[in-house]
């Protein structure tokens, strides 16, 4: 299975020493949206979208406040969709899209792929789409499904994965990609696990931020800790998941890559590693 890391989105946020852990306090910080192009036994699959064309069109759908704080470059050739087309492919192509949740920097490109099942967890969908329970306010953009996509839904169950329960994506055809629940960042949140050629990849979303979270002697700078703190809908659940995926690292590192949404030194060294 051959495997694309693209950043679909980037965010340059003031306090870049407070955001990124180095440079300086007046500098811009640099953040992702990382996400996975995976050509599978049935077509390609996109593991996150970022931020869409719709998004850049109309950039005050994605809230006001959020655009001052995050400062989102909002550059058509950084979507999913037109990265795709250079890389050779049609939109059409991508089948399958499977996302960790459904907050606005991971969820944005949905509509560019109108044709493609979208795959997430029934939770993160009962909240987002159904208003089931209560998110807080301007918590999901719900214009950015208006189009009304194609859902199929993840529940728990599923299949061990280093001590993870993980459930197959595309069904049997395609064994080797897994959506495993890590909820606390939203209810619904999932991490995607993806069988490179002799080792995993686990797009863990937003389940930790900063690759400092995953070290033996955890390390946050104290800006984007403040932003994780504020967007946890559960943050014991997702501190407990954060700390499972610690261990994972420290006992399978050499067996699975772990990497999150936002975080450019996790972006560059899967880049690096040509996984
Ligand atoms: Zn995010």
């Amino acid at each position: 299975m051959h495997i694309h890391h693209l950043n679909t989105g980037t965010m340059c946020p003031i306090g870049r020493r407070f955001v990124n852990g180095t440079g300086g306090i007046f500098q811009r910080a640099r953040m992702v949206c990382h996400c996975l192009l995976v050509e599978t036994h049935d077509g390609l699959a996109l593991v996150d979208t970022g931020i869409g064309l719709d998004d850049i069109a109309q950039p005050l759908r994605l809230g006001r406040k959020w655009v001052r704080q995050t400062a989102p470059r909002l550059d058509p050739s950084e979507t999913a969709v037109q990265q795709v087309e250079v890389l050779g492919y049609q939109p059409g192509d991508v089948r399958h899209v499977l996302l960790t949740h459904l907050d606005r920097d991971h969820a944005g490109g949905i509509a560019d792929f109108p044709r493609a099942k979208v795959h997430v967890h029934r939770k993160e969908h009962e909240i987002a789409v159904l208003h089931k329970t209560a998110a807080p306010k301007g918590r999901y953009v719900t214009d950015q499904w208006k189009h009304g996509p194609e859902w199929t839904f993840y529940g728990e169950g599923g299949d061990d994965w280093f001590g993870f329960k993980g459930v197959r994506a595309l069904g049997d055809r395609e064994p080797d990609i897994l959506m495993i629940p890590l909820p606390g960042h939203t209810p619904g949140h999932c991490g995607i696990a993806v069988r490179a050629k002799d080792k995993w990849l686990l797009h863990a979303g937003d389940s930790y931020f900063f690759h400092g979270q995953l070290q033996a002697k955890v390390r946050m700078p104290l800006v984007l800790g403040y932003f994780q703190r504020k967007a946890d809908l559960e943050r014991n659940l997702r501190m407990a998941n954060q700390e499972r995926l610690r261990q994972l690292k420290s006992t399978h590192g050499h067996e699975v890559t772990i990497f999150n949404s936002h975080d450019p030194v996790d972006y560059e060294n899967c880049r690096c590693g040509q996984h």
